[in-house]
């Protein structure tokens, strides 16, 4: 017997339509730079994304073509998330953290022929401009200055769009969006995402568990939409009616839990590094807000201590640990408690929850060590290796596969860990060497190569220190060359003219050498190992 169903496509498309028609009095709020609130509904959020599509299309842009954006969470973007697809364009969010020669690499790498950015950005922007050849940059006038000279408004881009303009019919398998990712050693990589792998992410994120998503509920990206899709949920708010709040640019826990307050948000998600700083000022005015009893977070990007987990619960705040990648849309497993596990103790289940969990559904996963397949023991070690339907495959344009995946398909993560005979995996280690400051990556590869460019250095080697509020510093281990001379200022001084600021090293340690591998490598782990117990930053040594 075969299958009588249809063959209809999985594109964003359909979310897009569905919310302007059925859902479209759900509303969207978005917190301007000067803080005022701006408030719409999905028919008119449909409205200006359709017009966003037929603008596009007007305006020469083909299927395929990239259309870069570098905005805050706001209103414009969600329209970019699903006007630029609906076009069959390619959302390309540039991460506008990135030294602007890693943003002019990525916008150039990937081809965007236009770029939108927020007028509040463009200070940044500026800097990026003479790098790269977008046809037009277009400027979204949320702090209510004019458009600078040279370049076009993007409400006149969309003035130019209809939306009654009938929109492409798309291919699943057609690209969607693409974000670039530092968290492998070299140049940044492009991950380029389908419909199909969206939808499909959409819909599993939005159920009952991990996230339960639906159109009861208020829901606040704090993530940013240009790190992984900002976790799918722009796409999730769409998909279900949720009314969506949006922070924009202000992100200090006074402002987000004002806005949590006032707006009664009922799901919110972000890095730990957000959570910590908004625990500690609910710890420190536990009667100053009043919040959603409904409140849950998602929280990842790095690993959730079961304190800030056991902190939240104390303000009725559930969190939910989720753990993914880039290159996995990015979600691949969270921390829900199975049912069938039984009456679990207290601290039984907050060592569950401050697991990275299960894996989601689509979500193959196993643990591979040099002996091969690891046990799932809750001790044996090895690298997480997934595949699945939101799961990379390649890179864009990167030549090599690489050692990224293995022969036999699977996508090698670099996280080392431990699953348990439950199937909770719990993330020991990492293989690569990067460090994760407040959610986002350093290459520790190219800080050293930089510093190992200083004329009195002879070795350097960069490790991730513990930092109670990102989570993750560099730290700088410097072998000065014979008689040579270099304090911690004249190596900062050399970096400064060519990292982002908040790159650089927050420590520089002298030793006489730098222990290394078999084969000549620096031997990272025994520097962790040596300095692990070294606190960066406040609080810290
Ligand atoms: P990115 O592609 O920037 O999202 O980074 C992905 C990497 O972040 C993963 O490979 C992990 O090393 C790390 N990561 C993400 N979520 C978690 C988590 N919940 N716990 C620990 N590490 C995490």
């Amino acid at each position: 017997m075969r299958a009588t169903m249809m063959d209809y496509p999985l594109t964003l498309t359909q979310y897009l339509e569905r919310a302007g028609t059925l859902l479209k009095d759900s509303e969207i709020v978005t917190r301007l730079p000067d803080k005022s609130l701006h408030r719409y509904r999905y028919g008119d959020f449909h409205r200006r994304a359709r017009q966003l599509a037929s603008a596009l299309r007007r305006a020469g842009l083909e299927r395929g073509d990239p259309v870069g954006t570098m905005m805050w969470n706001n209103y414009p973007h969600e329209e970019c998330y699903f006007g630029v697809p609906a076009a069959g364009c390619v959302l390309h969010t540039l991460n506008f953290r990135l030294h602007p020669n890693d943003i002019a690499y990525i916008a150039n790498h990937a081809g965007d022929r236009f770029v939108i950015v927020d007028d509040v950005l463009l200070p940044l922007f500026e800097k990026v401009r003479p790098e790269i050849a977008p046809e037009r940059v277009f400027v979204v006038a949320l702090s209510g200055q004019p458009v600078p000279e040279g370049y076009e408004n993007y409400e006149d881009l969309l003035a130019s769009g209809d939306p009654d303009d009938d929109l492409p019919a798309l291919d699943e398998r057609d690209a969607c969006g693409v974000c670039y990712t530092s968290g492998t050693t070299g140049r940044p990589k492009g991950v380029v995402y389908s419909h199909r792998a969206m939808v499909l992410h959409t819909m599993a994120m939005c159920m009952t568990e991990p996230f339960g998503v639906s159109q009861h509920d208020t829901i606040m990206p704090v993530v940013p939409m240009f790190h992984a899709n900002g976790w799918g949920l722009p796409y999730g708010a769409v998909a279900t009616g949720a009314r969506v709040v949006l922070p924009g640019p202000h992100l200090d826990p006074v402002s987000l839990l004002d806005l949590c307050q006032v707006e009664r948000v009922t799901f919110a998600a972000g890095v730990p590094t957000i959570w910590n700083g908004i625990l500690q000022a609910l710890d420190a005015e536990p009667d100053r807000w009043s919040l959603d009893p409904r409140l849950r977070t998602a929280v990842g990007g790095s690993a959730a201590s079961e304190a800030m987990i056991r902190g939240f619960d104390r303000h009725g705040v559930r969190t939910i640990h989720a753990w993914g990648m880039t290159e996995m849309t990015p979600l691949g497993s969270a921390g829900v408690i199975k049912a069938t596990m039984g009456e679990l103790g207290e601290d039984a289940q907050y060592d569950y929850r401050a697991k990275q969990g299960i894996a989601m559904p689509f979500v193959d996963m196993r643990l591979i060590n040099d002996a091969g397949t690891a046990p799932w023991d809750g001790e044996t070690m090895g690298e997480v290796q997934v595949r699945g339907p939101w799961i990379a495959a390649a890179y864009h344009n990167s030549g090599e596969l690489g050692d990224k995946w293995t022969e036999d398909g699977w996508l090698r993560t670099g996280d080392v860990a431990t699953i348990d005979s439950e199937g909770y995996m719990k993330i020991t280690d990492r293989t690569k060497d990067l460090i994760k400051s407040g959610g986002e990556w350093i290459s520790s590869v190219d800080l050293e190569n930089a510093l190992m460019g200083h004329p009195a250095v002879s070795e350097a080697a960069v490790i991730a220190a513990r930092h109670e509020k990102w989570d993750e510093r560099p730290l700088a281990v410097i072998v000065l060359k014979e008689g040579a001379e270099a304090d911690a200022d004249a190596l900062q001084g050399h970096l400064a003219g060519d990292f982002a600021k908040w790159w650089l090293p927050d420590d520089y340690l002298f030793v006489d050498e730098i222990p290394r591998t078999s084969t000549g490598k620096f031997l990272k782990s025994a520097l962790r190992e040596r300095f692990e117990g070294l606190l960066v930053g406040e609080g810290g040594g």
